[in-house]
Order: C-alpha cells, then structure tokens, then sequence
C-alpha cells in the first residue's frame, strides 16, 4: 500500500530528499514550503505554500491529507515550525522523524564570537566602524539599523526592500552554494572585517566560514535555537535507510 509523507522543507536537504522518494512507488509524497523565497527553486515532487495555522492547523492537515509520515526536514533555525510539527505528530499520532544536519564544529584559526540572537550580533560588532558581511535572512536584518556606524555587504536570496536605514550598505542577491575560494575573493574584495552568519551546518554555506578562517575574519555566529526532542537523522541517506525500515539509530 502506498503511504503519504509529508516533508516540511525549504532547505537543500529536503529538496534532495523529495528528488530520492520522486517515482519510488511505495511514497506519494508532497513537500510544503512557508513561503519565504519569491522563486524558490524548482522542486521534484508536488509543492504546497504557506502556514497551516500553528500545530492544530498542521495535525488537521495530516488528517484531512491522510499523512502517514510527517518528515521535519526545515531549516535549523526554523523553530517555530519544528516545535508545531512535534506537537502535531503527538495530536495526530502521525508518526514523525527530523532530517537535522549537524552545525559546524569550530576548527583551530577559527575566530568565532558565538551569540544567541540578531541583536546580539549587533551589539558583537562594537562601536568602532566596522566592514561587516551579514549572510542572515531578510526579516533578521533590520535590528542593524541599530549601529548604522557599519559599512554592511549585505547578501540574500531575495532583494532586501526597502534597504536598510543605514548610510553604507551594499546589497548581492545570490542563492547558494559558495565555494571557499569564491567566498574569500568576495571577502577581500570588500575588505570585510566581520561576517554574521547562522550556524545552518552543512556544505552549502560552509564557504565563508573556511574562508574566514584563512583570512583571519572574525564571525559573530549566532547559536542555534533549542528543537524539541524527536527522533532524528543527519542525512538524506539516513532518512531514506529509515524509510526502508533499516536499522537507523535514531537520536
Ligand atoms: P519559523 O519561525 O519556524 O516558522 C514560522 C511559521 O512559518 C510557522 O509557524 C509556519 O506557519 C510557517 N512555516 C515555516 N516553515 C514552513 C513550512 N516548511 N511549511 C509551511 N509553513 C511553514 O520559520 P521561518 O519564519 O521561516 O524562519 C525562521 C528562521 O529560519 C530564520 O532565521 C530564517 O532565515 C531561517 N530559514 C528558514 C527557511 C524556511 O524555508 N522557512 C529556510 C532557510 C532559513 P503556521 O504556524 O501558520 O503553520
């Protein structure tokens, strides 16, 4: 009998994850996306956008749906939709497994100034002007105006509009991934003294982060949010073993 998974993604993991599952005949499977990016890109399996309407919205879904696997596969710093998918997997009985990358381990020559939130990071940048790199996304941006003494390289998916309130800032509009060397090229090119980044983990984004480390540039890296305690896996691969009911050691 086919079973019903549901994939909460926006991040390059469940869109790998859909691609493995698209046309293996014992899945239908559907991935949704909160509906953060203006193109997101193209997705190998049926798409649906936008919120549930918190946990009881997304338990009445599975319901309605006839879900029989709810996979968490979003953004470590997505919180909000991982603590609703716990609670609605506990509402509904769908049984439910994350996909969680493991963050970055720092490395020796790394300069990490670790710190639990945006406005936080602003205040990490300090009074003295400073050549900033902000890699965060679009909504996080606007505590900077709080420290307008900065020269922002501001980078995002999506053009950030209306631009800050701030006398220097320099916008890129890119979508991952970055390599090392391109990254340090950027790096030097704009004589960046601090970049601001999540630690999302992963390969992806993880160019600027070895870049910094072999420039010597210091990174004000906001910690992760806690994520409720379900069963998880860290790879496309591990999910998959799950699926084929392989014995995965589930965290
Ligand atoms: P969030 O704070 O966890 O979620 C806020 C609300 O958005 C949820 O309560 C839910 O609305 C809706 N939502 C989130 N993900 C969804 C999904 N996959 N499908 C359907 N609805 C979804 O997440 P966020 O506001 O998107 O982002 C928080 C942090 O994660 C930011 O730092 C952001 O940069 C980072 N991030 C997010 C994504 C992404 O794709 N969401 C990707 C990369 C980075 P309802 O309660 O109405 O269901």
């Amino acid at each position: 009998m086919q079973r019903s998974i549901l994939i909460l993604g926006g991040t390059a993991e469940a869109r790998a994850l859909a691609g493995k599952l698209a046309g293996d005949p014992r899945f239908a499977v559907e991935l949704s996306l909160a509906g953060r990016t203006r193109a997101p890109a193209g997705q190998p399996v049926p798409v649906r956008v936008g919120g549930f309407g918190g946990a009881e919205g997304l338990a009445a879904y599975l319901r309605q749906k006839g879900i029989s696997i709810l996979i968490d596969a979003t953004h470590p710093y997505a919180a909000q939709i991982s603590r609703n998918a716990a609670k609605a997997a506990e509402i509904s009985g769908v049984p439910l497994v994350a996909l969680r990358r493991s963050a970055w381990v720092r490395q020796p020559g790394d300069r990490w100034i670790d710190v639990d939130g945006v406005a936080d990071a602003v205040n990490a940048l300090g009074d003295v002007p400073r050549k900033a790199f902000l890699t965060l996304g679009r909504q996080e941006l606007l505590p900077f105006e709080a420290a307008p003494q900065h020269h922002y390289l501001v980078r995002s998916v999506d053009p950030v509009e209306p631009p800050l309130s701030v006398p220097n800032a320099v916008y890129l509009t890119a979508r991952g991934p970055f390599g090392q060397a391109d990254e340090a090229r950027l790096l030097q090119d704009h004589g960046i003294e601090v970049i601001v980044a999540k630690n999302s983990g992963g390969p992806a984004s993880y160019g600027k982060i070895a870049a910094a480390r072999e420039l010597g540039i210091d990174v004000v890296l906001i910690r992760r949010p806690d994520l409720p305690d379900v069963p998880s896996v860290e790879t496309v691969e591990e999910m998959l073993a799950w699926l084929d009911h392989a014995p995965v050691p589930l965290k």
